[in-house]
C-alpha cells in the first residue's frame, strides 16, 4: 500500500473553505453549570445545534464536495443507518448526487424513513449489517459509487477538525477539549487544530464502558474488535477496522487521556443538560458531559471545552431519561 500523506492543518482550512457556506458555524456557550469557581470554566460546543443534527455532516460535506464532480456522475454509498448516513444523504442531495444507503431488514422503521425523507435511495439486503456492507462493496465494486467512510477518510477527518478551528477562534486559551470518540474522525480533526494551535493543550476521550472499541485497540497496539451491549451511546457503537489507515494511528498519538463512562453516567449528563443547559443531546452526544459530571477527567482546570456530538435522540428514550430513569 501507498504510504498516506499526512493530514495536516492546511487540509483543515482546506475543508473549512469548502464546507462553510454548506454547514452551521456552531455556538461555543459558557457553562457555569458545569464549571467549578477558581478552577474549571467549562464551554459546551454544541453540534447538536448542526443541520441534520449532529458533526458528521462536515466529514461528509468536505468528502462529498471535495470529489464533486466523481460524486455527481457516479453517486455515493453508505451502510450507517444513523447520523453518518443522514449526513450523507443531506450532502448528496445538495449537490444533485445520487446517495444509496445499505441496511439490512432488521434496521427499524423509523430509522429507514428518516434517511429516506432525505433523498437516500434504500437497498435492504439480508439479515444483519454485514450483509449490508457485502453489499455497499459490490456498489463500489461494479456499480463504482464512492463509499463515504465514517470516519477513516482524510477528507472525513479534515471536515470534522473544522470543530477544531471553530473552538480555537472563540476561546483560543482552550487548555483541554473533550470528545466523544467511536471510530476517532471526529478526535483526530479537532486534535489535529488544536495540537497545532498549542502542542501542551489536552485532548481527552469518552466512551463508554461496553464496546468502547478504539480504546481497547490502543489498549492491545493493534486494531481489536469489542462485544457490543445496547447503550444509550448509540451512536458511539461499531469497530474501528482492522484495516484502519488514519485515525488509529492518529489517535494514538494525539489523545492524551480515555475515560469510559457508565450507563448510569450518560443518563445523568442527559438529562443535566436539558434541566440546566436547555439542550437536547443524544447519549452519544453527551458523553464529554458525562465525563465531567463524574469527576472522572484528571486534573481538569482552565478553559475546558466539551464538544456536544449530537443531538438525535428518539423521543421516548429522552423523556424515559429526562423524567429521571436511568439513575
Ligand atoms: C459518530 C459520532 C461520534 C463519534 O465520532 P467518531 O468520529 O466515530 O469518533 C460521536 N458523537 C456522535 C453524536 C456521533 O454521531
Amino acid at each position: 500500500m501507498v504510504p498516506s500523506e499526512p493530514i495536516t492543518l492546511r487540509d483543515l482550512y482546506l475543508a473549512r473553505a469548502r464546507i462553510g457556506p454548506w454547514i452551521r458555524r456552531t455556538p461555543l456557550v459558557a457553562s457555569p453549570s458545569l464549571s467549578a469557581p477558581g478552577r474549571a470554566r467549562v464551554a459546551l460546543k454544541l453540534e447538536t445545534a448542526q443541520d441534520t443534527g449532529a458533526f458528521k455532516l462536515r466529514g461528509a460535506t468536505n468528502f462529498i464536495r471535495a470529489r464533486g464532480d466523481m460524486v455527481r456522475a457516479r453517486g455515493v454509498v453508505t451502510v450507517s443507518t444513523g447520523n453518518h448516513g443522514r449526513a450523507v444523504a443531506h450532502a448528496a442531495r445538495r449537490v444533485g448526487a445520487r446517495a444509496v444507503v445499505c441496511m439490512s431488514e432488521l434496521v427499524p422503521a423509523n430509522k429507514r424513513e428518516a434517511i429516506e425523507a432525505l433523498g437516500a435511495e434504500i437497498r435492504i439486503v439480508g439479515r444483519c449489517q454485514d450483509d449490508a456492507e457485502a453489499e455497499a462493496q459490490r456498489l463500489v465494486r461494479e456499480e463504482h459509487l464512492a463509499l463515504v467512510h465514517p470516519f477513516d477518510d482524510p477528507l472525513v477527518i479534515a471536515g470534522q477538525g473544522t470543530v477544531g478551528i471553530e473552538i480555537l477562534e472563540d476561546q483560543p486559551e482552550v487548555d483541554t477539549v473533550i470528545v466523544a470518540l467511536s471510530g476517532g474522525g471526529l478526535i483526530s480533526g479537532i486534535a489535529l487544530a488544536l495540537k497545532a494551535a498549542n502542542p501542551r493543550a489536552r485532548v481527552v476521550a469518552v466512551t463508554m464502558e461496553q464496546g468502547a472499541a478504539m480504546y481497547e485497540s490502543v489498549r492491545a497496539g493493534r486494531p481489536v474488535e469489542v462485544e457490543e451491549t445496547p447503550s444509550l451511546a448509540d451512536s458511539l457503537g461499531g469497530g474501528i477496522g482492522f484495516d484502519n489507515r488514519y485515525t488509529f494511528e492518529l489517535v494514538r498519538a494525539l489523545v492524551d487521556d480515555y475515560v469510559l463512562v457508565t450507563e448510569a453516567e450518560i443518563a445523568r449528563a442527559m438529562r443535566h443538560l436539558y434541566r440546566n443547559e436547555r439542550v437536547i443531546a443524544e447519549g452519544g452526544g453527551a458523553v464529554s458531559v458525562a465525563a465531567v459530571l463524574a469527576e472522572k477527567v484528571s486534573g481538569l482546570s482552565g478553559n475546558v471545552v466539551c464538544v456536544v456530538s449530537g443531538g438525535n435522540v428518539d423521543m421516548t428514550t429522552f423523556t424515559r431519561i429526562v423524567a429521571g430513569a436511568g439513575r
